[in-house]
């Protein structure tokens, strides 16, 4: 008989459920689950292409040392004593790990236990920080939490729906499908797209706000000085549940319309138009997504995005609130463990001495973190000037996702010790790692993973392990224990994923957001049944209410909300006549990440087969290219060839490339070799978007 498996697709932050069967001859398909809240049965192209990325070609099945195959015994001695030993002779933060929105909750978990309450240093950071980091900081700002106010069926139940920084149609696509089916049941519904390039998302859009790269800041300042004077401000909700509104709004007033116009590069018809449409309609929620937080100025973005919700009272209500769009599939419960190497876990804060005491106790450790470490950017720099002496990467890819992507692959390859957990043998990062350590892929690995809406959903495994192929959690757990260090006695997943739920209810009495004490006694059969729940699920109850702060009720000591009084950036356009272009990296379609995964599907790449910059045509034909045409595109940074695609979709100075392409696939087009290692300094958080590049045919 085939046996049917629910569980989670692995690719974007969506989190759709997902039917795996296995027929008796071993063929896997794939289909939507119509039980899971976030889809309701719904694929996209990428989840719906899953079976065709699960065999075994080009898997790393044993340990590695040195290239060669060895035992596990022998790869998890000599790991755990490298790092012991850089320790001994350098201190705790000589050692670094780097972790992934791609790891499930327990792996994260166990990684971020080890490391800031054994190791004793906070030096772990993770891809997420490239992805959402600026979310987190703007929530903390203003909730005093990294609380996601809202649920997916809001933006089902809004009559204005706008979209910054979002390609929602690609990036996002079961979310869009439920958007777009929203639009055509109520036509009134309205959508408007925040985004420099007229993408795929805007085919569904009542308007189009073709906005200046990094420009977002200045559009919602003025939206919330024109909030302050209009019908639509909400004095009550104001006066009860927040601080800060006068100092923000006084930084607000302080844009002038020619002002506002130069910074966003929009007509003052087109504000005026998008501040009516906000200022009139009740119902509005604001998604953001990387658009936002790829930025020099990505935390400002968000709060002044929050400002507008805060200052109507627009949050926490049906079909109301802003809303952040994670990328990755577990993004959210790496947030949930500390995950980030200035959080601790379960959303407890590691500048604060009483969470640092609480987590200490719970986990009765030897230490405790008392800083933060480095995040992404500075932990590679770490690396390459030698602070950082052994570095742990585990299913990230990072010399073709991070920023300065030549300069992060020479730091990793002068680091003295560097090993690599991943499940393919030859990634561009694992070329360059010491140890490899072979893990499990999806549909072998067992744990949970969370969605943008807070709502966590099983992975489970349906397949054999292939080779001597081991989770994530096993290994930390073995290195944890070879270290020398009690405390890391799992055998099963549901052991970790009850510890983590322990700790989020640990001396919890409602004062912090993320709580699943509900799940502490999980043995392994409710573990096994466990159905998609939406945090929090206090201790004891099943909590009814699925959104926050519609009543206030905020983490900030007085429960208040804080608005924030950014101001936009000055100069926001980066480019000069060296290098006259603007390059925004983003997704397509049918492509995840760097590839190592949807890369194995022909019918995924059959979409877009290359990688491509897209030009404006008047750009191409400045320049002196057609299309088809191989371009050279050029930063302070590093160098790109890529196919020349010339697209009105695309405004004028501006040239979008696809972050997916890596050196397996097509040797000159790691975009990320491009984009500088500038961050946003609040967050920490790569500016992926608004690089200033040249071009030329080549
Ligand atoms: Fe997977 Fe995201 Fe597509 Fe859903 S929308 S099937 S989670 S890639």
């Amino acid at each position: 008989m085939p046996v049917e498996t629910k569980t989670t697709c692995p690719y974007c932050g969506v989190g759709c459920g997902v039917i795996a069967t296995v027929a008796n001859t071993g063929t896997v398909t794939v289909k939507g689950d119509p039980e899971h809240p976030a889809n309701l049965g719904r694929l996209c192209s990428k989840g719906s292409a899953l079976a065709e990325t699960i065999d075994l070609d080009g898997r790393l099945l044993y340990p590695e040392i040195g290239g060669k195959r060895a035992d596990w015994d022998t790869a998890l001695d000599l790991v755990a004593a490298k790092f012991s030993q850089t320790i001994a002779e350098h201190g705790p933060d000589s050692v670094a790990f780097y972790v992934s929105g791609q790891l499930l909750t327990e792996d994260y978990y166990l990684a971020n236990k080890l490391m800031k309450g054994f190791i004793g240093s906070a030096n772990i950071d993770t891809n997420s920080r490239l992805c959402m980091a600026s979310s987190v900081a703007g929530h903390r700002r203003a909730f005093g939490s990294d609380t996601v106010p809202g649920t997916y069926e809001d933006l089902e139940l809004a009559d204005l729906v706008i979209l910054t920084g979002s390609n929602l149609a690609w990036c996002h696509p079961v979310l869009y499908q439920r958007l777009a089916a929203a639009k055509t049941a109520r036509p009134d519904m309205k959508i408007v797209v925040i985004d420099p390039r007229r993408t795929m998302t805007c085919d569904i859009a009542d308007l189009h706000l073709a906005i200046r790269p990094d420009g977002d800041v200045a559009l919602f300042l003025g939206l919330l000085a024109h909030l302050a004077k209009s019908p639509a401000l909400n004095p009550d909700y104001v006066t009860a549940h927040t601080q800060g509104f006068g100092a923000a709004v006084s930084a607000a007033a302080m844009l002038s319309m020619p002002a506002l116009t130069e910074r966003t590069g929009l007509t003052p018809e087109e504000l005026q138009r998008f501040f009516h449409l906000f200022e009139t309609t009740e119902k509005t929620v604001t998604c953001y997504s990387q658009g936002v937080n790829q930025s020099s100025s990505g935390t400002d973005k968000v709060n002044a995005i929050i400002n507008c919700h805060l200052a109507t009272g627009r949050i926490g209500r049906p079909g109301m609130g802003p809303f952040s769009l994670t990328g990755q599939p577990n993004a959210m419960g790496g947030r949930e463990v500390g995950g980030l190497a200035n959080m601790l876990a379960a959303h407890m804060a590691i500048e604060n001495p009483e969470d640092r005491d609480r987590v200490q106790r719970f986990w009765a450790s030897p230490t405790i973190a008392t800083k933060p470490g480095q995040k992404a950017v500075d932990m590679f720099k770490a690396v390459a000037d030698g602070r950082i002496k052994a570095l742990w990467i585990m299913a990230t890819n990072p010399v073709v996702s991070m920023p300065d992507a030549d300069a992060v692959r020479a730091a990793i390859e002068a680091c003295p010790f560097v090993v690599v957990s991943d499940i393919l043998r030859e990634t561009d990062t694992t070329l360059h790692a010491h140890v490899l350590l072979p893990s499990l892929g999806w549909g072998e690995k067992d744990g949970t993973v969370t969605n943008s809406e807070r709502r966590v959903s099983r992975q489970r495994s349906f397949l054999a392990s292939p080779g001597e192929a081991k989770a994530d959690w096993w290994q930390v757990a073995e290195i944890a224990r070879r270290m020398g260090f009690d405390g890391f006695a799992y055998t099963t997943p549901v052991q970790i994923f009850a510890e983590h739920a322990a700790l989020s209810a640990f001396e919890n009495d409602g004062s912090r957001d993320f709580d699943i004490g509900a799940y502490a006694d999980m043995d392994a059969t409710a573990y096994g049944e466990l159905k998609p729940f939406q945090w929090p699920q206090p201790t004891g109850r099943v909590r009814q209410e699925t959104r926050f702060f519609a009543d206030g009720g905020f983490y900030h000591a007085d429960n208040k909300a804080r608005f924030i009084a950014v101001e936009a950036p000055v100069e926001t356009d980066r480019r000069d006549a060296r290098y006259p272009l603007t390059l925004n990296t983003g997704r397509i379609r049918d492509h995840w990440h760097t590839m190592t995964r949807t890369g194995k599907s022909a019918r995924l790449s059959a979409h877009i087969a290359e990688p491509f910059a897209e030009f404006h045509p008047r750009d191409a034909m400045d320049i002196g290219l057609r299309p088809a045409d191989l371009v050279k595109l050029e930063s302070p940074h590093g160098t790109v060839i890529t196919r020349v695609l010339v697209s009105e979709r695309q405004a004028r100075g501006d040239v979008f490339v696809p972050m997916h392409w890596n050196d397996q696939f097509a040797a000159t087009a790691r975009i990320d070799t491009l984009v500088s290692p500038l961050t946003d300094p609040v967050s920490g958080q790569p500016a992926a978007k608004n690089v200033a590049i040249a071009a030329r045919r080549f």
